[in-house]
């Protein structure tokens, strides 16, 4: 992995009590937090998880209150965005006490929003509970319409599982953005496809570029498309307006004039979009990472267990927030891969 410039000294160096905005060695204010509450999940999708994944051992997987805990000092320092994410979020039992505790961050005006990143086969269950405690908006992964290449590409998930959590996610009034990894071989087929059926419920439509996180035994450089040569592809059949929607991600969106629905390109490799990342990540152990591309993590639990007080908490988090890299360094093409051993799954999308 090539060298990352070391963040200049800035103004907002020294700024270090509770509630001081979170701003990094770069000037970057860190606004979004991706909170994963389990590294598990019930499907195996070959470009994210090996069939035979170790997980951390569950001692070590955070409590709710820990959770919460760590999420308040982080909302405390101007984070007005938490995704949860995962593993799978909703295999975690007690998700939605985590979600109920933080929705009090929602009625006190401290958050924005908290959004959910699922696969979407527990959904029919939890979609109601999401959206009566203050969830608004949820990413459901989805990458094929076609029932047997969905048991291909999860390694044993059923489409109509997610199919009916998605109804069930709509009928409760949530919004609902679907995320579909731009695999090549894959993408190519069923694209137009996930268009009609996202736009024709009023969703929007995101493809991900595969990244090269973890060992998934997959081939990378084979996988591997470049969003910003589909996009020059889908832009010959259809007409892609700009639009200023961002949501706080990493998503370039156009709205598709033919269905009126808005497609998201997140392209980290062809398109590198670091330079106004607000983003960092809390492991369900406690790691906190942030920068995605980068191995590097700082370990939260030590602060969690000091004392009853949050200022080692947050001593803890402003240092890492201080060193957060400039920039991501992946890269896939003929001269090989530059990745990351962490899967996706340690810290959700
Ligand atoms: N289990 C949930 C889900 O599938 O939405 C949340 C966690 S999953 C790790 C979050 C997102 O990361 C999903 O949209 C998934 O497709 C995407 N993802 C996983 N591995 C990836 C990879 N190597 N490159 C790009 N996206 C990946
Ligand atoms: Fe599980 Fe999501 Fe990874 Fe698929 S992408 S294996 S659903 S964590």
């Amino acid at each position: 992995m090539s060298k990352t410039p070391s963040p200049p000294a800035g103004p907002t160096a020294t700024s270090s009590a509770v509630g001081d905005p979170l701003i990094d060695g770069f000037g970057r204010p860190v606004t979004y937090l991706r909170l994963s509450v389990t590294d598990r999940c019930d499907l195996r999708c070959t470009y994210c998880m090996p069939r035979h994944t170790i997980f951390s051992p569950r001692k070590d997987q955070l409590s709710v209150e820990q959770l919460h805990r760590i999420a308040s000092v982080f909302v405390a320092g101007g984070v007005r965005r938490i995704r949860l994410t995962g593993g799978e979020p909703l295999v975690r039992k007690d998700f939605m006490t985590l979600v109920k505790e933080l929705s009090r961050h929602l009625r006190g005006g401290g958050l924005e929003e908290i959004t959910v990143s699922t696969n979407g086969s527990l959904l029919a269950r939890f979609a109601g509970d999401l959206a009566d405690n203050g969830v608004r908006r949820i990413n459901v992964s989805l990458d094929t319409l076609d029932p047997d290449l969905y048991r291909e590409i999860t390694q044993g998930g059923s489409l109509q599982a997610v199919t009916d959590g998605i109804d069930v996610a709509l009928s409760a009034g949530l919004q609902v953005r679907l995320n579909t990894v731009a695999l090549r071989g894959v993408i190519e087929a069923e694209f137009e496809r996930l268009l009609a059926y996202a736009h024709g419920r009023g969703m929007s439509l995101a493809l991900i570029e595969t990244m090269p996180l973890g060992g998934t035994g997959a081939d990378r450089v084979r996988q591997y498309l470049s969003l910003g040569e589909f996009r020059r592809e889908v832009s010959a059949r259809w007409t892609l307006e700009p639009v200023p929607e961002k949501n706080g991600g990493p998503a370039s969106y156009v709205r598709v004039a033919e269905t009126g629905g808005l497609l998201g390109f997140i392209a980290p490799l062809s398109c590198n979009f670091c330079a106004d990342c607000n983003r960092v990540r809390v492991s369900s152990t406690g790691r906190l990472y942030t920068c995605m591309g980068h191995e590097g993590s700082r370990d939260l639990v030590p602060a969690l267990g000091a004392s009853d007080s949050d200022a080692a908490l947050n001593a803890t988090i402003r240092a890492a927030i201080r060193q957060k890299p400039e920039r991501h360094d992946f890269k896939i093409g003929r001269q090989g891969v530059v990745g990351i051993g962490r899967p996706m799954s340690v810290l959700g999308g």
